[in-house]
């Protein structure tokens, strides 16, 4: 089959020269014959030189680049991809891992595979499609992950009914694309959490915050916490562990805080250290007072997409704002942003802002971002998306 050809306006070629694997709608000059939402496309310079393969979708981004040399785009190109995610993560140890057994297996851009995420539960695997042209090439995708996998291999759930671009109008349910299983607690270092891949928010877990969790337990020792925007309780279950005298879990969901609560039984049985509040985090941050050494927010993305950057930098202040003025004397709050529209300056800048208006001095203890299981693709600095500052607060 003839593939469609691309051709961007003059100049618009310097990002792909750089292997940023975006482009934008605005960037082309012609698109020749016809042309369906996730199809495969070349794209080429003004002058005719191929810059890249990838999928084609109606949007602001165009085309998400799968290769930057000209290669066709079969089942064995989606198997080596597959292969070297793979490969990545167990040479940094995630596979056999007997304290550690979640992590993400594929992790779009970072691992040049643009629209898919790949969470891996113990064996039993999540996926999230995000374009039209993974979605074309699921079946590829599942057998790759079986072949690979092997015996590790429990179950392929699909999850992507709320992730593929609604302007597509695919008809997809999520549902189990191979084998069932019911075996959902998982081990993350040396802590238990149950997962629920079905209903949870993404892909059941944030997988992403790890090794923030972990720097976090190392600070809780005889300390009131309080965990904001806690959803499974993941930041709770380690200030637990690392000996906090109390710990306080808020989320606005219900389901949430079952969860929390079922989570924090699992490793701390009967424990009286821990209470968990359904309520609206900006309401309980009104009146804290100076309760807590060590608050944690990590709210959800209050920006998805730039028009509304603007609102959400306005929500990460005031939150912020809120735990600067109430933390307690040499407190230490960990602060986040998972918006992939808010860059780290801009982040940094909002809770510079906040520390301001609460008069307080400040110092950083920490910069985070996201785990390497997570990792960040050097020329596309937007894969970057988990942000997190540890501060101490005199
Ligand atoms: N810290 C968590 C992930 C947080 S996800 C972890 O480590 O796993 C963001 C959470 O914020 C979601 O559970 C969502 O239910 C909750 N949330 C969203 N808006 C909220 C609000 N206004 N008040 C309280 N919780 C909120």
């Amino acid at each position: 089959m003839e593939i469609t050809k691309i051709v961007l306006k003059s100049g618009k070629d310097q990002s792909l020269l750089r292997f940023h694997p975006w482009v934008f709608s605005g960037a082309i000059k012609k698109i020749y014959g016809n042309i369906n939402d996730g199809d495969t496309v070349k794209v080429y310079d003004n002058k005719d030189n191929f810059l890249g393969i990838g999928h084609y979708q109606i949007g602001s981004i165009a085309v998400r680049i799968l290769s930057f040399t000209d290669q066709e785009i079969n089942a064995e190109f989606w198997e080596n991809q597959i292969i070297k995610a793979i490969e990545f993560r167990k040479k940094l140890g995630f596979f056999d891992n007997k304290n550690n057994n979640v992590f993400r297996l594929v992790h779009a851009e970072g691992d040049m595979l643009p629209g898919l995420i790949i969470d891996y539960y113990n064996g039993n695997v999540v996926m999230q499609l995000h374009s039209v042209g993974m979605y074309k090439n699921i079946e590829t995708i599942v057998e790759t992950l079986k072949k690979v996998l092997g015996d590790d291999l429990k179950s392929i759930y699909n999850k992507s009914d709320k992730t593929l671009p609604h302007k597509a109008k695919i008809n997809i349910n999520n549902g189990y694309l191979y084998k069932e299983s019911k075996n959902n607690i998982i081990t993350e270092y040396g802590y238990k959490f149950k997962i629920d891949w079905i209903d949870g928010q993404k892909t059941g877990f944030f997988i992403d915050q790890r090794e923030n969790r972990k720097l976090l337990e190392k600070y809780s020792k005889n300390k009131n916490v309080l965990n904001v925007f806690g959803y499974t309780g993941g930041f709770s279950v380690y200030a637990l562990g690392g000996g906090a005298k109390l710990v306080h879990s808020v989320d606005s969901s219900a389901k949430a805080i079952d969860i929390t609560n079922e989570n924090v039984n699992l490793n701390f049985k009967d424990t009286t250290n821990h209470k968990a509040f359904a309520v609206d985090a900006f309401e309980f941050l009104k009146n804290i007072d100076d309760k807590y050494d060590v608050i944690i927010l990590d709210p959800p993305a209050f920006a998805k997409h730039h028009k509304v950057l603007h609102k959400a930098l306005q929500g990460y202040k005031k939150i912020n704002t809120r735990a600067f003025e109430q933390i307690k004397k040499g407190g230490i709050l960990f602060t986040f942003s998972c918006s992939q529209v808010v860059s780290k300056e801009n982040f940094r800048n909002t809770v510079f802002t906040a520390a301001a208006i609460s008069k307080r001095n400040v110092k950083i203890l920490h910069q985070l971002h996201q785990p390497v299981d997570h990792p960040i693709n050097i020329y596309h600095p937007e894969s970057e998306y988990l942000k997190g500052l540890v501060l101490y607060v005199e």
